[in-house]
């Protein structure tokens, strides 16, 4: 059926606009993006340090020691508001260990984004994967965002000790908050394992069975958000739960809108997943998790690229945005 000339007109640039949506919704190729390399050579950097402390990045440690004081250094010369609180593990005493918190300048401190990644690693190995790719990539995006954007929000950034003992560095950190400080708290976002040699691209919040598994109310705009950043740097992400076993989940219990980035631990990939993202299926996501062996060749730059546009892109969202969630 022929259709007036104003209708062709209109299919025309329906169509014209059809087809440029489908060409920039198209996957981009898998290059390692600017970002992805500067994350990188953070990675890097963390195995030297780790190498040089003793091979081990748990809390207490050198390694420890050593990486929060170069990840402080890195933030303070970015232009960051750098601290180093310390926390009391569960049944500790004396001085306690440190936490690295930083943030931008110039923000509405009533309204705070906030990004964090464990620094520390298991005593077994140095943790690259695990989750050196979370820190590399915040601090990536730091450097990216400077100390002083030009943003309405305040955007904070934190680097966890203990997470591999009982969670207690968020643990504490949330636990030590007032009211106020809880309440300026925008929202969470997590990243632990970015970078999987054989992983894929998992989104938690909003979704799930109750309250531990989908986070509070405002999660799923959170894991929106991120979804749709990841999709546009051609990541292909899937929607995944809380599962209580990292950061994120002090924040989570305070009722703090939070969401969780990783690419896949000890699990295997399924076949379904190979097919989507590549890999192996039925091998692990990351076959030195939690092993000596978790080292800069084990991961998977172009995936520790995407994650860190898209949650680049993601906190300047939020922190553009005037309204809490
Ligand atoms: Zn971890």
């Amino acid at each position: 059926m022929r259709g007036t000339t104003i209708g062709r007109l209109v299919s025309a640039v329906l169509a014209a606009g059809l087809l440029a949506g489908c060409s920039s919704a198209a996957p981009v190729a898998a290059a390692p993006s600017p970002a992805g390399d500067g994350a990188y050579a953070h990675l890097t950097e963390l195995q030297r340090i780790t190498d040089a402390a003793g091979g081990t990045r748990h809390t207490p440690s050198p390694g420890y020691d050593a990486a929060v004081d170069h990840v402080a250094a890195v933030l303070r010369a970015a232009g960051w508001d750098v601290s180093t609180p310390t926390y009391q593990a569960e049944g500790q005493s004396g001085s306690g260990f440190r936490n690295v918190v930083a943030q931008t300048r110039g923000g509405d401190p009533a309204h705070v984004v906030m990004a964090g990644a464990h620094l520390d690693s298991v005593p077994e190995g140095p943790g690259i994967n695990d989750n050196g790719s979370g820190v590399a990539s915040l601090l990536q995006i730091a450097q990216q965002l400077g100390g002083s954007p030009d943003l309405p929000d305040t955007i904070r950034l934190a680097f966890w000790g203990s997470e591999e003992d009982e969670l207690d560095g968020s643990a504490g950190y949330v636990r030590g908050l007032d009211q106020a400080d809880r309440e300026a708290i925008e929202l969470y976002v997590n990243l632990d394992m970015v970078a999987s040699p054989n992983g894929g691209y998992f989104v938690q919040g909003g979704t799930g069975e109750d309250r531990d598994e989908t986070g509070p109310a405002g999660s799923a705009e959170v894991a929106q958000v991120l979804t749709d950043e990841l999709t546009r740097v051609g990541a292909a992400p899937e929607s995944d739960v809380f599962y209580g076993d990292s950061d994120y989940d002090a924040f989570v219990t305070a009722g703090i809108p939070s969401g969780g980035l990783h690419a896949g631990d000890e699990d295997d990939k399924s076949a379904a997943e190979a097919q989507k993202w590549g890999g192996q299926a039925r091998e692990e996501y990351d076959p030195c998790y939690h092993q000596a062996c978790d080292r800069i060749d084990n991961i998977d730059r172009t995936a520790l690229g995407r994650f860190t546009d898209a949650v680049d892109a993601s906190l300047r969202r939020f922190a553009a945005s005037p309204t809490s969630l």
